[in-house]
């Protein structure tokens, strides 16, 4: 059980690198497709696990290259954070979720996630833009929410402080994504105003065959209970998944059982089968 786990986390992390090779991507390309506009927002629905209803999305990025065709986030923004292009490109990916949920129906707008690497946490303009960006769009703040990864958080904190209490500051909220790989501290965790858990996909798929998985899953839900956080589970691929996370009481679902990541234009219809269900 173990080893298979373990596997699961290595093709996970391995071979960005590899692969970005083969695809011969560089950081000179990527400033071409963020001027022809290239990448764009795909959008992944997270609903309850109470009450099955419709409470947000997740924009995830996308290359469209016009030779390549669509190109994994996995590829590129590794790409993009070392060579400081992502900066520019979550501006790009706020603006656009801005912009296609504009004329959505208030009384059913979702909330909307957006994730953050940490140079974007490090740039001191980042929340003026926000605030700017927010305002112009008469979008309130407390419909954003932002998704750190525990792994990139833990490495040095104090910078990024500054730049968090600020958001909260704003209302928008804060969650701390990909939980259970990273070394977040429990200290950390109750220093920082985090408004959500999420648990990594890699414990909460096909959990309910793994005891050991299980119990990191149950002990995250109770973590996100007693910090008055929302406790969100990644990667419910299937029927057993959803009710597994039922069972163990997390507030949250998203995955592939209930929708893959969608371009804009496929919501509504997405939201009408969904309720239909
Ligand atoms: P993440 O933030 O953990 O996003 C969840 C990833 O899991 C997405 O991959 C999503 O398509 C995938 N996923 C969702 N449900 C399932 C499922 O049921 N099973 C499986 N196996 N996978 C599922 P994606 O879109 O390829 O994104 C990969 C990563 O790239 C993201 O992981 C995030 O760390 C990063 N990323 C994506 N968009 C952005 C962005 O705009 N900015 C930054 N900084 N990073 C981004
Ligand atoms: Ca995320
Ligand atoms: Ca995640
Ligand atoms: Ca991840």
């Amino acid at each position: 059980q173990l080893a298979r786990t373990q596997k699961r986390f290595l093709h996970h992390l391995q071979s960005s690198h590899q692969r970005r090779q083969a695809l011969k991507l560089d950081s000179r390309q990527l400033v071409m497709a963020l001027h022809h506009r290239e990448l764009t927002n795909f959008y992944q629905p997270k609903v309850s696990l109470r009450t099955g209803l419709w409470l947000g999305v997740e924009c995830l990025v996308r290359w469209q290259h016009p030779e390549l065709g669509m190109i994994s986030p996995k590829q590129f923004v590794p790409l993009a954070e070392e060579s400081n292009l992502i900066t520019d490109i979550t501006r790009q990916v706020i603006k656009q979720s801005i912009e296609d949920f504009h004329d959505w129906d208030p009384e059913q707008m979702p909330k909307i996630s957006i994730n953050l690497s940490m140079q974007d946490l490090t740039d001191v303009n980042f929340s003026d833009f926000l605030i700017q960006t927010t305002q112009m769009q008469h979008f309130s703040p407390r419909q954003i929410t932002f998704e750190i990864t525990e792994s990139r958080l833990a490495k040095d904190l104090a910078p990024v402080l500054d730049i968090l209490a600020r958001l909260r500051l704003h209302r928008f909220k804060l969650s701390i994504d990909d939980f259970g790989t990273g070394h977040s501290s429990l200290l950390q965790l109750r220093d920082l105003p985090f408004d959500e858990l999420k648990i990594d996909q890699g414990f909460v798929h096909d959990a309910h065959n793994e005891h050991r998985m299980n119990a990191i899953v149950k002990a995250s839900i109770a973590l996100a209970k007693h910090l008055e956080m929302e406790s969100v589970a990644e990667g419910v691929e299937t029927i057993e998944d959803w009710r597994n996370m039922q069972t163990l009481g997390a507030d949250i679902a998203q995955g592939y059982f209930i929708a893959k990541p969608m371009p804009f234009a496929e919501l509504e219809n997405w939201h009408q089968q969904w309720r239909q269900r």
